[in-house]
This record gives C-alpha cells, sequence and structure tokens, in this order.
C-alpha cells in the first residue's frame, strides 16, 4: 500500500514539476533501448517474470508517456502506459537501483446518452454531436445489412448510449457504444448490449448472427498463461496484466490464421520475438508471437484465410517455454481472445438472463425518448456520475 500511495504522490508531483516531460513514445525504441539510452542496467529486465516481459512488448509508438529526468539529465522515473487500464512504472529507489512495477490507469468514466435529428449526414451529425468519429463507425457497423444510412432523411433519429473515459482531461481510449437505435421513416431498430455477454441483441432480446468468426490457431496442450486486463497479485502485492493467451505447444507445432485477414506485420516484435500481426475486419487484429519461424513464402501485405497456416510455435523473444501467445485486439484495445473465439452463435436469450436484458433495453427505450423529446437534445446528457474507475487495493 505504502508503495503504491507514495508512487501517486509521486505522480501528482510529476504533473508539477518543471523536469517531468510527456512525450510520444519514439518509432523503433524497444523497452531494451529505452533502459539503455538511460544507462539502466537491462538486469532489471531479464529478472522480470514472463507476464512483465510480454507487457514491455505492448508499448505502441507515439503513445505518450511522462519521464522525470533529474537536474543532470538522469533517469529518475518513468510511466509508460501499456493499455488504457496498466502502465509501467520505473522509479529510482533510495539505494539507487531502478525499480519495476506495474500501476493501473486512474482514468475517469462516465455514460452519456444524447438523441440526434439527422441533418446532414449520420457521420457529421454524430461528430458534430458528440465530438468523436468512431461513434458512427460502431453504430454503421452494428446495422450493417439491416439499416442503409444513405437513405436516412432529415427528420430521422439517432440515439446513442455509450461510455467515455477521460484521463487528465483528455479522451482515454475509444467509446463504447452500449446502446443505439436508428428511427427510419418512422421505424424504430435497436442493439442493445448485453452486459452478461457483452453481445449485442435487439430490443426483445433477440440475437442476430455476426458473420465474422475466429479460430484457436493451434492444437495446444493446455493454456499456460489467461488473459487478464488487470489483477490484484495477492502474493506478489501488486498489479499484472497479460494481454493476450498463451498456449503451450511443442515447438514446431504449425499456427493458423485465427481468421481471415491480412499480414500487417511479420518479423521481430522485442519481448514477442518472432511476431505476425493478422489484420481481419471489423477493427480486429490477431497477433502471434515467440514463434519458432514463419511459413515458407509468407509475405507482409499477403491475404490469408482462416485456418491458414502461418508459422510454428516457438520460444523466440523472451519466453520460458515453447508456446504461442496469441493477442486479440478491438479498434487497438487488447481484448481477451478466448471469450472472442469461443462465444457461440447468437440465437437470442433465455430465461432470467432475458428477464434482467429486458427490462434493462426498457430502461434504455425510455432513456432515449426522453432524450428525443428533450429541448437541448443534441446536448448529450451525463447518466451517470464521474467515477473513478481504476481504485488502489488496501493491503
Ligand atoms: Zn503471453
Amino acid at each position: 500500500m505504502k508503495k503504491i500511495i507514495l508512487s501517486i504522490i509521486i505522480f501528482l508531483n510529476l504533473l508539477h514539476s518543471a523536469e517531468v516531460q510527456e512525450l510520444p513514445w519514439p518509432k523503433g525504441m524497444s523497452f531494451l533501448t529505452f533502459l539503455e539510452k538511460y544507462s539502466i542496467p537491462q538486469k532489471l529486465y531479464f529478472d522480470l517474470e514472463k507476464e512483465d516481459k510480454e507487457l514491455c512488448s505492448e508499448i505502441v509508438a507515439d503513445k505518450r508517456f511522462f519521464l522525470y529526468t533529474e537536474d543532470n539529465g538522469d533517469f529518475n522515473q518513468v510511466l509508460i502506459p501499456v493499455s488504457e487500464d496498466i502502465q509501467i512504472h520505473m522509479y529510482k529507489d533510495s539505494d539507487g537501483t531502478v525499480k519495476f512495477q506495474t500501476l493501473p490507469i486512474n482514468y475517469q468514466e462516465y455514460t452519456e446518452a444524447i438523441a440526434i435529428p439527422i441533418t446532414v449526414s449520420v457521420s457529421h451529425d454524430i461528430q458534430k454531436a458528440t465530438g468523436d468519429v468512431t461513434l458512427a463507425i460502431q453504430l454503421k457497423s452494428l446495422f450493417k445489412g439491416v439499416v442503409d444510412f444513405r437513405k436516412m432523411q432529415k427528420g430521422d433519429f439517432i440515439a446513442l448510449k455509450y461510455t467515455k473515459k477521460s484521463l487528465l482531461g483528455r479522451p482515454h481510449g475509444l467509446p463504447e457504444l452500449s446502446a443505439a437505435m436508428v428511427e427510419i421513416a418512422g421505424k424504430e431498430y435497436y442493439r442493445i448490449k448485453n452486459s452478461k455477454d457483452d453481445k449485442y441483441y435487439d430490443e426483445k432480446g433477440k440475437g442476430f448472427s455476426k458473420t465474422f468468426f475466429f479460430k484457436i490457431p493451434l492444437t495446444y496442450k493446455r493454456i499456460s498463461s489467461k488473459f487478464t486486463k488487470k489483477r490484484w497479485h495477492p502474493v506478489l502485492k501488486r498489479y499484472r496484466a497479460h494481454l493476450g493467451t498463451d498456449f503451450a505447444a511443442p515447438r514446431g507445432r504449425k499456427i493458423y490464421a485465427a481468421g481471415d485477414g491480412r499480414v500487417e506485420f511479420k518479423g521481430r516484435r522485442g519481448g514477442y520475438g518472432n511476431t505476425i500481426i493478422i489484420n481481419h475486419q471489423n477493427g480486429y487484429k490477431t497477433l502471434y508471437a515467440h514463434q519458432n519461424g514463419f511459413r515458407k513464402g509468407l509475405k507482409r501485405g499477403a491475404r490469408v484465410k482462416k485456418g491458414q497456416h502461418i508459422g510454428y510455435v516457438g520460444s523466440t523473444g523472451l519466453s520460458s517455454g515453447p508456446h504461442l501467445h496469441l493477442g486479440l485486439y478491438k479498434n487497438g484495445k487488447a481484448v481477451d481472445p478466448l471469450k472472442v473465439i469461443r462465444r457461440p452463435k447468437t440465437s437470442g436469450l433465455a430465461g432470467k438472463h432475458k428477464a434482467t436484458f429486458l427490462a434493462n433495453s426498457k430502461s434504455i427505450i425510455k432513456t432515449f425518448e426522453n432524450e428525443m423529446k428533450s429541448e437541448n437534445r443534441t446536448q448529450a446528457t451525463k447518466l451517470d456520475r464521474l467515477t473513478y474507475k481504476s481504485e488502489v487495493k488496501k493491503l
């Protein structure tokens, strides 16, 4: 507890200190080259646990990080975000050695509802009302094949309920759409997210099948490490994260593409070793790390089909034994691969889950109706009070 409080206090000091810099992570800089640049012994990295080493490979170019240097330019401490929830904190301890820990990111989260009358176009009107263009993209993908947005006219309506995050007064990550309504020529269409399974249904609890499915990309012995966005480790007494699923399998075992897509990256990627990233449709990407080698002839930019052979299980990068680390990213955000891959085909809700969903959907529809009647409806209404999402665990 003391250390966490201490680092938060340090962080607050950082914000008011002249020596603190907010910088974009340089392109081509790896965690190891960062250590080298600030004369931090590489032992720090090699002594890390496997999951923390993998986290260091999640640092992406241009991500803003905070660096605090002493008057003589020496390293003092740094905060590097690796996801929306977790950041790496390295600091010089009183004995002069540099310590590593992972800390939660204390962003604020709030939910808004808004009704938008169509004036120009869906994208234009949503961006004007919410300041965010990605909501229109999410909306269009939700109603793909159901609503022809080009046919929307003046007098039609869109209503949205979404959750936004902010950090230090700035947007943090992308907003998440929890419900949407499209009214076109007097007919209403709904998509409401069910919090139990993170899937969208219509207002009657009827599911609609998505055409896009993933498969597990190899035959494996066991799952050696599960996905954790942010977990308090009671023994280590600190936060940990693992932004993917590890499948233990013998070296040389074939790895297959989890879905149709295009090879966006093929090469070495820090602690992830030989890595392939496939860009799928609908904002999804998959990452295959620690490979022994790639399939001969597989080129960057190549189109691959679901189930197509792409590489071999290995232990390259920093890895304790042969395994495949599979990452799945939705709109740039790491999500649990198993939750998405094992998702059953959608049919509909039943029983208790259906009753809960219907009650929730009723209240959302009421909210949307109120928004549409409201005088200043193009102003988003804050539904929830501001809440701090990340809490500091007590020891
Ligand atoms: Zn892993």
